[in-house]
Order: C-alpha cells, then structure tokens, then sequence
C-alpha cells in the first residue's frame, strides 16, 4: 500500500500572504467546540512552505471569531482567501451562505478565493457560477483553470501539496490554537478510502485509493496539540482508519504502542470513522485499549439490494455485526450513517429497514430518519444514475431527488412535517454544552422513531434512551 511521507519544500516560489478561512459548516448550534484540524494542517503546511497564513476558524464556535469581512478589513490586504470546504453537509443553504460571504469579499476586496477540501471540488462549478471562487485545488483534476497570478499559483500548488502527505502539526505554537481544554481537535492519519460509495463526494479532491499517513507522526501531533491546549478528545478525520484488515491491526497497534510511550494511552478519548470490513474482534480491543470510545462506520442500509446495487457498497453485514458486538464489549460507542430515504425506496422496504434497525439499535444512528436521506452531490455516480431516471432536481447549490413510488413520497411528507413541526423548532436552541440537550435530542429522535414505526404498522419498539452523537 502506498505510504506517504512528511511534505518537504525544495523549489520554493513566490511567498503569499493569505486569510485561511474555516466557515461554520453546520447550520444547527450543536457541535460548538469542534476544531478543524485539516484547516490548522494546511495552515501549518503554508506556512512550512514560506507563506504567511492567518488561520480564521469559524467552525470552532466556543469562543468569539471576527467575522471574514472584518478580517480582510483589519488585517488586508491578503494575497488569496482560501476557504477549506469539506463536509457534504454543507451543500445545500449552507454553502449558498458561504458563497454570498466569499463573493462579497472578491467584489468588496478584490481578492481571489481559493477553495480546498472536497466539498470545494465538488461544487466548484456553482461556486464559480456565484462569483465566489477563482480557484479549487484537487490532485483527481480542478475544475478550474490553473492560477495566471505566480503568487495564487504557487499558494496553489503548495496547498495541494499538503494533500500528498503528511504536515506535521509539532511547529504549531499556542498562538496557532488558541482553542479551550474541551475542544475535539481532528487529525489526519490517512487519505483516501478503497470503496467506491456511489453517494459519496468526501474523496473528490483526491486521485483515488487510500494511503496511510504515518501514525508515529500523527500521535506525535496530537501530543503537542495536548500539551498546547489541554485537550483530551481528538478524531481521526480520515474517510477510512483502517484502509486494510492487515493495515488496520497494524495502524491500531501502532497507535497504542506510541500513546503508551508518550504515556498517553488511557488518559486521551479518540474516535475514527471507519469501514467495518477492515476492522476484527482483535482490532476493535486493540482499538479500545488504545483509548478508542467512538467508531463511525458507514452501514446506509440494511436491504441487500439497496446496499449493493444503488450504494454500490460491498459491506459483509454478518461481519458488521460480529464488530459492532465487539464494539459493545470493549465499551466503545457504534455510531452508524444510515441513508433510509431514496428515490426507489418502498414502503415494504422501509418496514423491513426499520425493523433491521430496531434489531441493530437505534440509538446507534445519529440521524433524525426524517434526515437519513440520501444527500445528492454534484459529480457523483448517484447524481448520474438519479438524473438518468429524471427523478432529480437540480439547481444552484441545491439537488434533490422525487420519489419513484408515491405511498414513499407520500409517507416522506408526512414524516418531514412531523420533523418541521415537533423538532427543529427544539434544535435549534440546543447546545453540546448543556449536558441536558443531549437527553432532549435523545428524546425527540425517539418520540420520531414512534411516529415512524406506528404510522407503518409495525409493532411499537422498546428504544434505548441513550444519548447520540451527531
Ligand atoms: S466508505 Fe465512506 S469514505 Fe469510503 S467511499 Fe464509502 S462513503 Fe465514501
């Protein structure tokens, strides 16, 4: 499997001054201390490479941050803004908001707007369409032409750059991360994933496969960025920890071997996002031993058929659940993505999915079902196939699909009301730092869970009330 190595500069060229700009992703308040740590890596890596960066990290909303515009007012003039835009969450009103803000900043400051991350390829050409980018940086392709200015092409270049290895985060001083002690800072420790999720744009920016980022230096990461800060909980932000079965033993050994050196082991809470076909009974523990408390693994449906055929997955659920038990013994929280809501869904369908889900746990999915829909992004194979059935909606910044099946769509309209009326109203006011709002959200997803399974006629299910994470 391909190993990549730490980035070093050799052709230095011309140095940039620029605003790197990590925007609230999530239109809901609840994840309040999350830090992007792919926006902090890059912020190290330009300035590795002889730029000078100022980071804003907007998406770490526990303390006050100066708005874009106040930034390039009081610290401009800045060579480029690049904007690190990566969760497919976004896409939809979020990223229009985004865009209105990078587009007044292009015409009131004149400055161009380079955006990195996945979300940013793949919604180049709308953003472009919008006035809001010059610029987007991916190793596959861009779908923009190349910078003419030799100051924005080589903050291209050098940026792309960082998406070939590793950075590493240890130059970082306490004046780069001035987050508090209860901030969950992600780290890379790979890039890529080897499946091929016919939804899924979180690898647009990327030339495919998967390729691990040494682990030594990704623990070496984190324990600066715990001296720094204080911080204890950190996620690994990969598509994929594990890569390979061989190559996930190896990876969670490696991990708890060097927490144990640097006498971390047990004293930090991680999480991975994970496949469970790279994981075994044997990892997991090692996993857990490590200080492991959350995977994220990618289950999306449990019909056969809608798994592989329309997700294009190849998920072993038998496997799956044999890990999730593991899970369950070494006393490290599930939590699964699931997609219940696409445009060739049936009700029989749906009767058997929610009954599988009751049987898996529930409270293993973070979603609302009302939101455990498949998201449709610009580029993906989904968007072709959907498209190709005329069930899509396309417009700037917005894709949706129309149900094959009216009883599907009917029951969806139904269970969006109930979501629009009974819960969003009470999403909006919750925070992670009330540690009561875990239990209100844990009880309107049950109170939905309810509404869904009597509406279909199927039996009343005893739900876990535990808290989720979302
Ligand atoms: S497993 Fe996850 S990261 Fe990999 S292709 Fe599927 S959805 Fe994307």
């Amino acid at each position: 499997m391909p190993a990549l190595r730490t980035v070093t500069f050799t052709q230095p060229g011309p140095r940039g001054w620029v605003l790197l700009y990590a925007p609230t992703l999530y239109e809901a308040g609840f994840k309040q201390r999350h830090v992007d740590g792919e926006a902090l890596a890059l912020h190290a890596h330009l300035q590795a490479a002889g730029h000078h960066s100022v980071l804003l990290d907007a998406y770490y909303r526990a303390q006050h941050t100066l708005r874009l515009e106040d930034i390039l007012t009081e610290q401009g003039p800045f060579d480029a803004v690049i904007v690190h835009l990566w969760t497919s969450d976004a896409y939809g009103p979020r990223l229009r908001t985004i865009a209105d803000e990078l587009a007044d900043a292009r015409s009131g400051h004149g400055v161009p707007v380079i955006g990195f991350g996945p979300l940013a390829v793949s919604a180049a050409a709308e953003l472009r369409g919008h006035g809001a980018l010059d610029h987007a940086i991916g190793l596959a392709h861009t779908r923009t032409p190349a910078p003419a200015d030799p100051v924005i092409a080589a903050l291209a270049v050098d940026a792309a750059a960082h998406l070939t290895g590793h950075t590493p985060l240890t130059a970082l001083s306490r004046a780069d991360v001035p987050y508090l002690p209860d901030a969950v800072v992600s780290v890379s420790a790979s890039r890529g994933c080897r499946s091929r999720c016919t939804f899924c744009a979180y690898n647009a920016d990327l030339g495919g496969g998967w390729s691990e980022l040494p682990m030594t230096a990704a623990i070496a990461d984190i324990a600066h960025l715990h001296r720094l800060t204080g911080a204890t909980r950190f996620a690994f932000a990969d598509s994929d920890f594990g890569g390979t079965r061989a190559a996930c033993q190896y990876r969670a050994l490696t991990l708890l071997d060097q927490l144990q050196q640097r006498r971390l082991a047990g004293r930090l809470r991680l999480s991975i996002n994970v496949r469970s076909e790279t994981l075994t009974p044997a990892t997991v523990a090692i996993l857990a031993e490590a200080g492991v408390d959350v995977m994220l693994i990618g289950v999306e449906s449990f019909n056969p058929t809608t798994l592989h055929r329309l997700y294009g997955k190849k998920q072993d659920l038998d496997h799956l659940r044999a890990v999730v038990a593991a899970a369950d013994a070494a006393d490290i929280t599930t939590v699964a993505s699931y997609i219940l809501w696409h445009p060739w869904q049936t009700l029989d369908s749906l009767r058997l999915e929610l009954a599988a889900i009751d049987t898996f746990g529930r409270h293993r999915i973070p979603q609302f079902m009302a939101r455990s829909c498949l998201l449709v992004i610009p580029g993906t194979v989904a968007e072709a196939q959907i498209r190709a059935a005329d069930l899509l909606n396309a417009a700037p910044f917005h894709r949706s699909f129309r149900f094959a099946e009216p009883d599907a769509a009917e029951l969806y309209e139904a269970l969006s009301a109930w979501f629009i009326g009974n819960a969003a109203p009470v999403l909006a006011g919750l925070s992670e730092n009330r540690p009561y709002d875990l239990t209100t959200l844990a009880e309107l997803k049950i109170a939905e869970w309810r509404w869904l399974t009597t509406t279909l006629g199927l039996p009343v299910p005893v739900v876990e009330a535990a808290g989720t994470v979302s």
